[in-house]
């Protein structure tokens, strides 16, 4: 992987939800690598991506978990928890279904990921406003039940995937 010089941090970050919600539209958007109307390949397994983030002192290493939301892997394998000290929850503002089942996503990581990790729950697609399903205070809600940070972005028009990925980079760089 890469050789990071200085001060250095590798910090691993899960992305789940449910199929189809913008996982991988998000972190490729992160990753400057735009967005793809209706092209992007469904996520096999998972796809492990890596960035890294300067920040005034540290350098901190981003190694993403792009996973799969599919039924057969409705479970995601031990070793994309263990080390990880982020995660996001992602669904789809316009699918109510990827809402409500956005909890169980959630509880898996409260039982099994490590207890300080730090959680996101991430509405995307709000760039469809006509077909809004789940409000901004419903998951504000949901966010509120699990003590979970709580973001709305748009992979397609770049809103707040940035902050989603930073914020939590910069909440470890500041613990320095
Ligand atoms: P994943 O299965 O969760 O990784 O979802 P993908 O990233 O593969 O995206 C599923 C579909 O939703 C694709 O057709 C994307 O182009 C589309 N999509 C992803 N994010 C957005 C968004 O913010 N807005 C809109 N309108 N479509 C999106
Ligand atoms: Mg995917």
């Amino acid at each position: 992987l890469l050789p990071v010089a200085g001060l250095s941090e590798v910090k691993t970050k899960i992305i789940s939800g449910e199929s189809a919600t913008g996982k991988t539209s998000l972190v490729e958007r992160f990753r400057g690598n735009g967005f793809n109307e209706g092209c992007v390949q469904a996520t096999i397994g998972a796809a492990f991506l890596t960035k890294t983030l300067d920040f005034e002192e540290t350098r901190i290493r981003l190694d993403i978990w792009d996973t799969a939301g599919a039924e057969r892997y409705a479970s995601l394998a031990p070793m994309y928890y263990r080390h990880a000290s982020g995660a996001l929850v992602v669904y789809d503002v316009t699918k109510r279904d990827s809402y409500v089942r956005a909890e169980k996503w959630i509880r898996e990581l409260k039982e099994k990921a490590p207890k300080d990790i730090i959680v996101y729950l991430v509405g995307n697609k709000i760039d469809l406003v006509e077909q809004r399903a789940v409000s901004t205070e419903e998951g504000m809600e949901l966010a509120e039940v699990f003590e979970l940070e709580f973001i709305e972005t748009s992979a397609k028009e770049n809103k707040n995937v940035a902050q989603v990925f930073m914020e939590f980079a910069q909440k470890i760089a500041d613990e320095k």
